[in-house]
């Protein structure tokens, strides 16, 4: 994890100092409200490099299949240079929420925007990241990876795509 100032302004762009706004998050002192705060506090986890903080809000039953060292290197090897929030859908249903946002970052290419719509869930009054590209590791006949009790192709399973 990179040394960053509090001082500074929050790496989400949100306008704020980071003290005041993802500091808290990535600290542990305080959780995410809405899936928004938690996106935004995740990209900025991102550019700080705070991998720690990435896996922790990622599903709880997908954490074990995440791999730190390549998120890592993918961290340290992209030059982040800002995020925009597109849309917010904070009640898509019970428990999801998703953000529709872009990332934007240099590589020797020039500009690149990573376009994504993310979607999150609550599991225990806490908001956490669906990863997509785990989608794999559950059966859409099995119990939902949230813990729903649903089976999962009627639960997560709808609003990954
Ligand atoms: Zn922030
Ligand atoms: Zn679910």
């Amino acid at each position: 994890m990179s040394i960053f100032s509090i001082d500074l302004p929050c790496p989400c762009q949100s306008g704020q100092s980071y003290q005041d706004c993802c500091a808290p998050l990535h600290q542990q002192k305080s959780v995410a409200q809405n899936a928004e705060q938690l996106m935004r506090s995740r990209y900025a986890a991102y550019t700080l490099q705070n991998i720690d903080y990435l896996v922790a809000t990622t599903v709880p039953s997908q954490q074990p299949h995440l791999d730190p060292t390549a998120m890592l290197q993918w961290a340290q090897q992209t030059q982040w240079t800002g995020l925009e929030i597109m849309q917010h859908l904070p009640k898509i249903g019970k428990i999801h929420a998703q953000v529709e946002f872009k990332a934007f970052y240099h590589t020797a290419a020039g500009k690149q925007a990573h376009h994504e719509l993310s979607t999150f869930v609550k599991i225990d009054g806490r908001w956490y990241f669906l990863d997509p590209t785990l989608e794999h590791y559950t059966s859409m006949k099995q119990p939902c990876l949230c813990g729903s009790g649903k089976k999962f192709k009627q639960c997560c399973a709808m609003f990954l795509r």
